[in-house]
């Protein structure tokens, strides 16, 4: 089918939105019309050819949509069912079997390398193959074919705004992923999140769930300092007035920080991540750096029972943590909403310029679905169910 997406034809280049060719879904692949995407810094990371990634190529990998069709063996996804897309796995390696898709031994080749993993691609244009599957997904699109698994039924409706909820898959997940499931930071401990995007932000929201009591946001940009406030956090530093381990112990009582979080993928804010934390503690690395990035570290400050942690989309199991997060959402506790801007897909450029800039958080790229008012009754998701099949 003709789609239309944002592609990459050369590093470094703005996106050009152009109309792609969309294989059919395979048995076990699911057509999403695309609602909304995220762009993570992750996309841009890809674009510009700091990861590893074949051009040219689709990215955009927070996308959330409803499903339009099935594959033959696809079970619990149908037509008609809102979904968030979330990366690719095998679901049958170690990790995968111990509910850690995030460190799936098929990672890159399901993520990154531009094609299915029987070397097929899904995306072409004049016969000419265009890399997809980024994050098993390829969302700066008006529709993809992403692998069942990667398609998590959410209970978005009615109510929920589902073009703003894929950042729920990234970004969202990554921040609130890092301190409810790995960090497990305990009520009434102390955290400092190093970042001020959407992943420290969502640090911040679920420091507070977690009932941490001294939040520290770290980060360069004031009206992003003061945001992380209003959204819970008790303290912000700026980096701008000097490096943050010092006022840290201060904040803590002397002792240092718990817990950190590392959230901006630059070696100079890891090693203030790890200097601030209490002997004992634990930093967790969220932030993405280029491949071969080095850094010093005290090593005897190490031997203190200091603990570093890198931490992958947040670990856990989306298919059961996103719909968590939703419930959150729900109830008011996790905004995340606050910190997103709309675009229409066509304005990517833009909306790139406008993040790279400080002007905006997180901007989602929108496409027009049709209202969900109106698949919201079982006749009607019956009626498009029937029409997927037909
Ligand atoms: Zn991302
Ligand atoms: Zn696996």
């Amino acid at each position: 089918m003709r789609i239309t997406a944002a592609v990459t034809e050369t590093a470094h280049e703005p996106f050009a939105v152009r109309e792609l060719e969309l294989a059919e879904p395979g048995p076990d692949e699911v057509l999403v019309r695309i609602a909304g995407t995220g762009v993570c810094h992750t996309d841009l990371s890809a674009r510009d050819a700091r990861l590893p990634v074949p051009l040219p190529a689709v990215f955009g990998h927070e996308g959330a949509g409803v499903v339009e069709r099935v594959g033959d063996g696809v079970l619990g996804v149908s037509p008609g069912d809102p979904v968030v897309l979330n990366y690719a796995t095998c679901g049958s390696c170690r990790p995968c079997l111990r509910g850690n898709g995030a460190y799936c031994h098929e990672f890159f080749a399901r993520n990154m390398s531009g094609r299915r993993p029987d070397g097929s691609s899904r995306l072409s244009a004049g016969g000419s193959v265009i890399h997809d599957s980024f994050f098993g997904q390829s969302a700066f699109a008006s529709h993809a074919v992403v692998p069942a698994r990667s398609a998590i039924v959410v209970d978005a409706w009615p109510g929920l705004p589902l073009e703003v909820l894929g950042p729920l898959g990234c970004g969202v997940q990554t921040g609130a992923g890092s301190v409810l499931n790995v960090l497990r930071c305990e009520a009434g401990s102390s955290i400092a999140v190093f970042g001020t995007g959407m992943v420290g932000c969502a640090a911040v929201l679920a420091a507070r769930i977690a009932g941490c009591t001294t939040i520290i946001v770290v980060g360069r940009n004031p009206a992003r300092l003061a945001r992380a406030e209003a959204l819970g956090a008790t303290h912000a530093l700026n980096l701008a007035d000097g490096e943050a381990t010092a006022a840290i112990r201060s904040l803590t009582g002397g002792a240092g920080a718990d817990y950190s979080l590392e959230a901006t993928g630059a070696p100079e804010v890891l090693r203030q991540a790890v200097d601030c934390l209490t002997p004992g503690g634990t930093c967790g690395l969220a932030g993405v750096p280029t491949p071969g990035t080095e850094v010093k570290l005290d090593m005897f400050g190490l031997l203190l029972g200091r603990r570093v942690v890198g931490i992958v989309e947040g670990e856990g199991v989306p298919q059961s943590f996103v719909p968590a997060l939703i419930r959150l959402y729900r109830q008011g506790r996790l905004p995340f909403d606050q910190l997103i801007t709309r675009y229409p897909l066509e304005r990517i450029n833009e909306a790139i310029d406008d993040m790279k800039a400080g002007r905006v958080t997180k901007p989602v790229l929108t496409l027009d679905v049709p209202a969900p008012a109106a698949r919201n009754t079982a006749t009607d998701r019956e009626a498009v169910a029937g029409a997927g099949h037909g």
